[in-house]
């Protein structure tokens, strides 16, 4: 995608796992074919910023050599998968997406439409329940596999031995219904095969940074890193991807002190996503980090202010407490519990403004 400070090269990154000779590749990468600048997206994706048009070639082949391309273009689109980044080496969760990975590379996986996606959590408890995904790989209350679609309270009891199989039914299913999403299917009314009839469990929500039994979950502001940060994360092991724009370090027990690291859980940074805005993005209508970082300290803990540089809100495509959408330099529109794009509530705000309202709100009873 061409954007305000060049080319963004999206990488779709197997498994959602980079080992460190993979992270080291592509942080020299970033510096050599782009600005040096590196996103988490909220998808579970790398974006390499900042890449000249002209040796975008060059760097596809350099990216191939690290084994970060995929044989062919209609593998890579059907390799939607986001996977737990708690997986274990042959858990339910590691078989399970190693048979999806080779269900897209066969082209067994149906083709519904570019956002059709799947996400593999098939531990204890899910996590990935928030985050976009159409076929769902998750675990009953009393410890079975369930395959549930989007947007549906009962999932359907499989095993190891048939669960892919059963995912590309249900993805045929959707399908069939004229749908490019499973939650839309239902939405038009359409009924799930037989045998959806077990109840799914509630997720855990986004989990908190911290150390966990598979590593170490850490961020950076923003979701996005320079090179030497991520170089320095891959000196300390294999490095997974998440929809949170948080990265778990295979096996960390310590951490680097790196000023641009965000270990601290409370980390009031952690209550702000923005979007790179201007001049980063050509369809900007103002700036956005700065400001953010700006008012982060005043957003009550437990909620959450998005800053977004126009009306599409990249960075929060769910409703947030707060949105700050910019209309103009130097201009918001505020939004309460809703997206980027809904009405705002009160409009033209000056950042002077803006921080007025923080304290009013922190002031008031
Ligand atoms: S929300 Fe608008 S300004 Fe921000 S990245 Fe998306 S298109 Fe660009």
């Amino acid at each position: 995608m061409l954007s305000g400070d060049g080319l963004v090269v999206r990488l779709r990154v197997p498994q959602g796992r980079l080992t460190p000779a993979q992270a080291r590749g592509v942080a020299g990468l970033s510096q050599h074919y782009g600005n040096g600048v590196i996103d988490l997206s909220n998808r579970a994706n790398l974006q390499l910023r900042g890449v000249d048009p002209e040796r975008h070639e060059g760097l596809i082949d350099a990216l191939r050599a690290l084994a970060l391309i995929d044989v062919d273009e209609g593998a890579e689109r059907r390799r939607n998968i986001m996977i737990t980044p708690f997986l274990q080496a042959g858990d339910d969760t590691d078989f399970l997406t190693q048979q999806l990975i080779t269900a897209a590379e066969i082209h067994a996986l149906p083709d519904v439409s570019s956002k059709f996606g799947y996400a593999v959590d098939a531990g204890p408890q899910p996590v990935l329940q928030g985050d976009p995904a159409d076929i769902r790989f998750e675990r009953s209350a009393e410890g079975q596999l369930l395959l549930c679609a989007e947007g549906a309270a009962m999932g359907k009891l499989i095993s190891r031995d048939t669960a892919v199989a059963e995912a590309i039914a249900l993805a045929a299913w959707v399908r069939a219904q004229g749908a490019s999403r499973a939650a839309r299917a239902l939405k038009a009314g359409a009924t799930l095969p037989s045998g959806f009839d077990h109840p799914r469990q509630s997720g855990l929500g986004t989990p908190a940074l911290g150390h966990y039994p598979a590593g170490a979950l850490v961020a950076c502001a923003f979701g996005q890193m320079d090179a030497e940060t991520l170089t320095a994360l891959a000196n300390l092991g294999p490095l997974r991807l998440t929809p949170w724009r948080v990265v778990l370090i295979e096996g960390a027990t310590a951490l680097p002190d790196l000023p641009s690291l965000i270990t601290d859980a409370n980390d009031p940074l952690l209550r702000v996503v923005a979007c790179i805005g201007a001049p980063g993005c050509a369809q900007a209508r103002g700036e956005t980090r700065r400001l953010a970082r700006d008012l982060a300290a005043s957003v009550p803990q437990g909620q959450r202010l998005h800053l977004s540089g126009c009306a599409k809100g990249c960075a929060a495509p769910r409703a947030t407490d707060i949105t700050l959408t910019a209309t103009a330099p130097g201009q918001y529109d505020l939004i309460r519990n809703a997206r980027a794009d809904a009405a705002p509530d009160l409009r033209g705000l000056t950042p002077a403004a803006i921080a007025s309202y923080f304290r009013k709100s922190a002031d008031a009873p």
